[in-house]
């Protein structure tokens, strides 16, 4: 027997046939249904759709043999292959000096007749067969050659589809992978937007909304207030004599003491207003959709509760409180709360006083 020699273009036909990421793959139907319309049309029992690897050839489709590969050295295909434009035909193997003792000839599965219509890709390189086998010395008509290639010529389209196709899902896939990474970016982005928003609202030290979030939720408010004839207050509350218990007891212990109020505060307001520091230690309330009777009682009691918050230290606040009237500004409104806080400091401090 003769060993199939190697193509010139073998270093470059082994490439190319990895690049088709075919060998030892699954099954398909595309390439088992061509081996079958093979085999029928050549009246065989045997058809495959063969791969020559560089040490072997691998079945992409069986029909009629049941091992998946065999050696190179003893393959058919390797021979038909260094023809890449002609159908391969050895009518009975015993009498072809490349075949005649080939164990797949002597040995089962007994070789006698064998066809092959190499599968070429887009460069001409072949990258195996499509063939027919029988146990029977035999030929094949114009006709079913003429079919062979035609089928061959299926086949190694079938193998760039494939390519095309696994190509095309890997972009997807890359592309889908790239947008999710995009939506993640965008997300982060907004959630630190978000962040910096909530950070530019917030007072740092007690957690409180910061005077630009009062404004434009007392803003907000006003105009509910205009469209619906609800009541609306404002109070401002004052930390009396802080300074003082800054220079006593420390800066920190100050800080205590603002973070205790606002918690408080905030407490008190829950639900319904809103309860924010005004810079300093000076804070607001906005107590909307009660009437004056009942804003000034609030005031009352929170000022009462100060007085009694377990913090060591002696603390009373002073509030000013100002109700909405029609046409008021915020500004308007807040400026006749503060009126009413200077009166409270200006009377003994520790009280409420309305504007
Ligand atoms: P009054 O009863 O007239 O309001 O007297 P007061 O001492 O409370 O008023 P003043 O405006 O003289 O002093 C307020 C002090 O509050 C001065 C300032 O150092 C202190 N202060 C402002 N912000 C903070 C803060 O965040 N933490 C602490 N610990 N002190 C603060
Ligand atoms: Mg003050
Ligand atoms: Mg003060």
């Amino acid at each position: 027997m003769i060993k199939p020699p190697k193509p010139g273009n073998e270093a470059q036909r082994l490439d190319a046939l990895q690049r088709l990421d075919i060998l030892d793959t699954q099954s398909e139907a595309a390439f088992d249904d061509l081996a079958l319309i093979a085999a029928a049309v050549c009246d065989t029992p045997t058809a495959l759709v063969s791969l020559i690897d560089a040490e072997r050839q691998w079945f992409k489709a069986r029909v009629g043999l049941d091992v998946s590969e065999t050696s190179r050295d003893i393959s058919f295909c390797g021979h038909a292959i260094l023809q890449p434009q002609a159908v391969m035909v050895v009518p009975d193997a015993l009498l072809d000096e490349r075949f005649h003792d080939n164990p797949l000839v002597t040995a089962a599965p007994h070789i006698r007749f064998y066809a092959g219509a190499p599968l070429s890709d887009h460069d001409g390189l072949a990258m195996g067969t499509l063939c027919v086998l029988d146990t029977q010395p035999r030929s094949l008509d114009s006709r079913q050659i003429a079919g062979m290639q035609a089928l061959a010529r299926r086949a190694s389209q079938a193998m760039q589809m494939r390519l095309a196709s696994r190509e095309l899902s890997l972009q997807m896939r890359e592309r889908q992978w790239y947008e999710q990474q995009l939506e993640a970016y965008q997300q982060q982005l907004e959630d630190a937007n978000a962040e910096l928003t909530e950070q530019t609202r917030t007072d740092v030290l007690t957690g409180l909304p910061n005077r630009r979030a009062f404004t434009a939720a007392l803003s907000q408010a006003l105009e509910r207030a205009v469209g619906n004839g609800m009541s609306l207050a404002v109070a401002l509350l004052d930390v009396d004599h802080f300074k003082i218990i800054n220079d006593l007891h420390g800066h920190d212990e100050g800080d205590r003491v603002l973070l205790a109020l606002a918690r408080m505060l905030n407490a008190q307001l829950a639900g319904n207003g809103l309860a924010a520091r005004y810079g300093g230690e000076e804070f607001v309330l906005l107590i909307p959709e009660v009437g004056s009777d009942a804003a000034r009682l609030q005031c009352e009691f929170i000022r009462q509760n100060v007085a009694t918050l377990p913090l060591g230290l002696p603390i009373t606040v002073s509030i000013g409180l100002a109700y909405y009237r029609r046409g008021d500004s915020a500004e308007q409104l807040l400026k006749r709360a503060d009126l009413a806080l200077y009166q409270a400091k200006g009377h003994g401090r520790d009280q409420v006083r309305e504007g």
